[in-house]
């Protein structure tokens, strides 16, 4: 399943090639995604278009148009976006295609069909965050995501930390791989009840999922070309892990074999003597 990394890294593979092109035409395979496919909305409010901007938000995609629209896409399970060649042909599972002022197109594929496209019109984009991400917490890379906040927020909860982290509405797009990682390099059990962490503890966890996203990240980033070119296969990228998916193995810190647990029904891995 795409995690934020993941976005991030579709997100930089096909910016450059979407800044400042124009949408010129639009194609849907009829099938239906998560939601209904958006289709009138999306031809009257985007084609003919340039694109301004390609950001992420949690786990979306968000393609900007120089008229205020955008486009949201939400990858799902196994959804994908790349930049082909008309020559190319189409992957079976490739249910949207965009054609750009270029020629080239920007296909979306989706195996299993748990993503979604959404068309957020010029009038609704300027209250994005207030109606689309009401319910979203900070970027973990932004400002706001800082140990004040964190402290506050969890004061008066009883709540272990793990589920706290994978809380959309605490942070934005933290799952359950980089919670299990990022509580390891922190040092803090998954059991760690939140309003008994301190300040310097929160800070120490800020550090630690941002150093983790962004290994990810990067580790993506050196395969944006098969993104972008390749396959049209979700290849996600397969990182070095810590100790998410090793029980039983030997802490890379201390020796002392992983332990596996469910924590609210997610497999938490964790070492019993360096997380406290
Ligand atoms: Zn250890």
């Amino acid at each position: 399943m795409p995690e934020l990394p993941e976005v991030e890294t579709i997100c930089r593979g096909v910016r450059p090639h979407l800044l400042g092109k124009k949408f010129c035409h639009f194609w849907h395979s009829g099938k239906q995604l998560r939601h209904t496919v958006p289709t009138v909305v999306i031809k009257q409010q985007i084609l003919g278009q340039n694109v301004s901007k390609v950001t992420r938000r949690a786990k979306y995609l968000l393609v900007h148009f120089d008229n205020g629209a955008l486009l949201a896409f939400h990858f799902g399970m196994t959804g994908n976006l790349g930049i082909f060649s008309p020559k190319y042909q189409r992957a079976t599972h490739c249910h949207l295609v965009f054609t750009l002022d270029d020629n080239q197109e920007l296909r979306y594929t989706d195996t299993r069909r748990f993503g979604a496209v959404e068309c957020i019109g010029k009038d609704e984009a300027p209250f994005l965050e207030k109606i689309f991400f009401a319910k979203t917490g900070p970027e973990p890379f932004s400002e706001e995501f800082n140990a004040t906040y964190l402290f506050n927020t969890a004061k008066n909860k009883k709540l272990a930390i793990k589920p706290f982290l994978m809380d959309n509405r605490v942070v934005a797009g933290i799952g359950n791989i980089y919670a299990n990682e990022a509580l390891f390099s922190s040092g803090i059990s998954p059991h760690h009840q939140v309003s008994a962490l301190s300040k310097k503890q929160w800070h120490t966890l800020i550090t630690e999922i941002r150093k983790v996203l962004d290994k990810a990240i990067n580790c993506g980033g050196s395969t944006i070309s098969d993104y972008v070119n390749a396959a049209q296969q979700p290849g996600y990228f397969q990182m070095h892990f810590n100790v998410y998916g090793r029980r039983g193995e030997p802490c890379p810190c201390c020796g002392v074999a992983l332990k596996k647990t469910e924590i609210r029904g997610r497999a938490s891995y964790f070492c019993p003597k360096c997380q406290r």
